[in-house]
């Protein structure tokens, strides 16, 4: 399956199924872009000989990482949550190999894979039936951008628990399925950009599109906030290599929020 086209814009893998060349469905969105040469595409193999590998390293405080380098498309790192009944694979990324697969084996492998939002769907479904065929989770509010399905589990509802202390919570910011994963073991909430950890890290935004700067509405964070407020945690884990709120992350989503919401009178 190295033959299926990824966008070189938001990094998302087709199946053939889905596929029209002259477009990519998530990058026509207005929660992202057509790339300004153009819609392109690439592949597994072509990302292979472009000299792309992927990379597992820690990001403190307290989990491992897993990237692309150098960085393809949007540039996200997914993070491997432990637990009892194995990892869960947070996020997802455009690009595996076999030295990538053998790198997360040595960190205990892979049960699950769930995502927050289809701008980090990436090679879900190769990286799925890497380690085994394991269930994607995506929220059903996103099925429309689901674009290659496999072992893809469609869940409803507010929150599910997908393996003990890994916590599904439909958040709904920047998606209606968007989709935050608490932690308890490590006290935290790992979040893509569903809240975005920002540049000083003790804070974090709400945003429906990123790079053409539509705010997110005000019921969907007050209804966020609702839903994450049962959680204890104290670490915020966005989507990128040191997008972290090390601590007190519980206090800074509030007084972000607030922040946030008092620009909106
Ligand atoms: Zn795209």
């Amino acid at each position: 399956m190295t033959e299926l086209p990824i966008c070189r814009t938001c990094g998302v893998q087709y199946g053939a199924a889905s596929f029209d060349a002259r477009t990519c469905a998530i990058c026509a969105d207005e929660r992202q872009y057509t790339g300004w040469d153009g819609q392109r595409w690439t592949t597994l193999a072509g990302l292979s000989a472009a000299g792309h590998h992927g990379v597992v390293r820690p990001e403190p405080p307290g989990l491992w990482g897993v990237g692309v380098e150098p960085a393809v498309a949007i540039g996200q790192r997914a993070l491997i949550v432990p637990g009892e009944g194995g990892n869960v694979l947070f996020d997802c990324v455009p690009y595996l190999d076999d030295r990538t697969v053998a790198a997360v084996h040595e960190h205990g492998g892979l049960a699950s894979i769930a995502i927050s939002h289809p701008h980090f769907y990436g090679a879900m479904i190769e990286w799925s039936r890497a380690f085994g065929d394991i269930p994607v989770y995506v929220h059903a509010a996103d099925r429309q951008w689901v674009k290659r399905h496999g072992n893809v589990r469609l869940w409803d509802g507010e929150t599910l628990e997908i393996l003990p202390g890994r916590t599904l919570i439909n958040c709904g910011v920047h998606f209606p399925g968007g989709t935050v994963l608490h932690w308890a073991a490590g006290s935290a909430l790992c979040t893509g950009d569903i809240f975005t950890v920002v540049m000083d890290r003790r804070w974090v935004s709400f945003m429906y599109s990123y790079p053409n700067l539509i705010p997110e509405r005000p019921s969907v964070i007050t209804r966020a906030l609702s839903l994450v407020e049962p959680f204890e945690f104290d670490t915020i884990y966005g989507g990128w290599w040191g997008r972290v709120v090390r601590s007190g992350a519980k206090a800074a989503l509030t007084a972000s929020a607030e922040r946030y919401l008092s620009r909106l009178d």
